[in-house]
């Protein structure tokens, strides 16, 4: 049993919609701060805002 609550979350590009990166974020504290992040897509070849969207764990 691990301690604290991480949750697991994909990050899809807003522009090709491909899950570019998959991160663990706790849901108390970071929820806001982890609504959106500026990443590199691979596909789009630019730095780009990503969405997330929490995966099951
Ligand atoms: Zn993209």
């Amino acid at each position: 049993m691990a301690r604290g609550k991480n949750t697991f979350c994909t990050w899809y590009c807003t522009e090709c919609n491909k899950a570019n990166y998959i991160t663990t974020y706790n849901k108390r504290g970071q929820e806001e701060a982890m609504k959106e992040k500026n990443k590199y897509c691979n596909s789009c070849r630019k730095h780009i805002a990503h969405k997330r969207k929490d995966t099951k764990s």
